[in-house]
């Protein structure tokens, strides 16, 4: 992807709000617990090598990423600490993994006679046993499965590490802690029918960190923290410490146009201008990640909430001005504007979906700037 560094588009990534981030949460861990960083999806789309050495320097020990490729590209840049990837890889793969030290989930035996005709046994792959205790997305689901796992690795010693156990949470960042509770003893009765107890156990993500601090794991597989966005939205506004959010947004105007009324805008003509009307053009359309349903939203200009009018097209959209502006002039997507502030969460509500997302389909077009 052809990054457009020759517009005025942006995302502006704080730099010292990650690095706060981290330090918090990594000074709020118990003694025996480590920080993992999740900087999968390009770091939630602030930049997967940026983030990886700010988290690093903020005390995190190891990272978590979602695909083969994203543990190789942090071994690639140098990165020599622990990586876990959370995604089930292709068993064919699992010697690349392995001599790169990339410690991998297991959720089925199947998996491992698979992977073991691919291993040398040169070095041994680290695996994490996934167990599914109620997200229904990847893991183990019976005792007698997990354990017959267990025992294989133990049998195939030269070619698997059997490094940790772990599980993820469905509700970790709800209020209702009910299907919370049952996951976490459903959990426990996993760890408990293994033979040995492997090096890592764990089951926290964010919230589970923010808000359960009682469960006890020896890895804190930190994402969304990082980049000071509240797990929940606006479900749990407490929090154990401040989190700083990162990530802002901004453009420029390319033109602006004073229309009579009677004009219509964009693909569709869906907009009418009811009077005449200060329309604004913006260089940032739905190939960059703002997408269509974002149309009906404002932006802020010098400190005013501007309706972003008619269709978001591929790389444009419109808003309607107060009053004239010349081209050049600042737009603020997410972010603060004359004491005025529009975040993630704000954009996420608008469009029905949550933060995470508005941040992770931001494109690879736009620029990520560190300030
Ligand atoms: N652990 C697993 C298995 C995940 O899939 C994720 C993210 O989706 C995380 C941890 C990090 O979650 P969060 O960003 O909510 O901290």
């Amino acid at each position: 992807m052809v990054v457009a560094t020759h517009r005025p588009s942006r995302v502006l990534i704080d730099e010292s709000a990650i690095y706060n981030n981290v330090t918090h949460a990594v000074a709020d861990l118990d003694d025996s617990s480590a920080l993992f960083a999740v900087i999968k999806a390009d770091a939630y789309g602030h930049g997967l090598l940026r983030v990886a050495r700010i988290a690093l320097a903020a005390g995190a020990t190891g990272f978590c990423v979602a695909v083969l490729d994203e543990a190789l590209g942090l071994r690639e840049a140098g990165y020599t600490q622990p990586i876990l990837v959370l995604g089930i890889i292709e068993p064919q793969y699992a010697e690349l993994a392995a001599q790169h030290d990339i410690a991998v989930p297991v959720a089925e035996r199947d998996w491992l006679q698979k992977a073991a005709k691919s291993l040398t046994g040169e070095l041994p792959l680290k695996v994490h046993t996934a167990v599914d205790t109620g997200m229904g997305r990847i893991g183990f689901t019976s005792d007698a499965d997990l354990r017959a796992a267990a025992d294989y690795m133990q049998a195939h010693a030269d070619k698997f590490n059997h490094e940790g156990i772990f599980t993820h949470f469905a509700t970790a960042d709800s209020l209702d802690k009910t299907q919370f509770h049952q996951q976490a003893t459903r959990f426990n009765q996993f760890v408990a029918a293994l033979p040995v107890r492997p090096k890592y156990v764990h089951v926290a993500n964010t919230a589970t960190s923010l808000w359960h601090r009682a469960c006890h794991s020896n890895i804190v597989r930190f994402g969304v923290g990082i980049y000071g966005l509240n797990p929940s939205g606006r479900e749990i506004s407490q929090t154990p410490y401040a989190l700083q959010p990162a990530l802002s947004l901004e453009s420029a105007l390319t033109q602006c146009k004073h229309v009579p009324a009677g004009t219509t805008i964009s693909y569709g003509a869906t907009y009418v201008s009811a009077a005449p009307e200060y329309i604004g053009t913006v260089p940032m359309g739905y190939a960059d990640g703002w997408l269509r349903r974002m149309q009906g939203f404002h932006v802020l200009v010098d400190g005013h909430e501007c309706e972003m009018v008619g269709r978001v097209c591929m790389d444009q959209f419109m808003i309607r001005l107060p009053h004239a502006y010349p081209a050049g002039t600042k737009v603020v997507l997410i972010g603060k504007s004359g004491g005025k502030e529009i975040t993630l969460q704000d954009a996420a509500e608008y469009a029905g979906t949550i933060h995470y997302e508005i941040a992770c389909c931001l494109s690879e077009r736009l620029p990520r700037v560190s300030i």
